[in-house]
C-alpha cells in the first residue's frame, strides 16, 4: 500500500511540476534574434578568436549589438565584410 502512495505521489508531483515548467516556458519564452544567425551564416567560421570573441558566434552576437566591428574579424573576405555591413545595416531597427 505504501509503495502505491509512493507511486501516486511521484505521478502527481511530477504532474504538477510538468505543467509548472510548460507554463512558465509559455510565459518567459523569448524569441530569438535571428540576425545572430544570419550574420554567424556569413563569418568564415574559422573560431580563431583573432577578433577578440571566444569565436564567430560570440562575434556575430556582438556585431548585431553594435560592440564589435567586422574589421576585427581578419580573416573574412572584404566582399563578405561588405555584404554583413550591409546587411546589419538593412536589420538595424528590428
Ligand atoms: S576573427 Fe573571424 S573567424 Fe576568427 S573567431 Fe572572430 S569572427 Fe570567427
Amino acid at each position: 500500500m505504501a509503495v502505491i502512495k509512493a507511486v501516486l505521489l511521484m505521478l502527481i508531483l511530477g504532474g504538477v511540476l510538468g505543467m509548472v515548467l510548460g507554463i512558465a516556458g509559455e510565459k518567459f519564452y523569448v524569441e530569438p534574434d535571428t540576425r545572430v544567425d544570419d550574420v554567424l551564416a556569413m563569418l568564415p567560421g574559422y573560431n580563431c578568436g583573432g577578433c577578440g570573441n571566444p569565436g564567430c558566434s560570440g562575434m556575430a552576437e556582438k556585431l548585431v549589438s553594435g560592440e564589435s566591428k567586422i574589421e576585427q574579424c581578419r580573416p573574412c573576405k572584404p566582399d563578405v565584410k561588405e555584404k554583413i555591413k550591409q546587411y546589419l545595416a538593412e536589420h538595424s531597427g528590428e
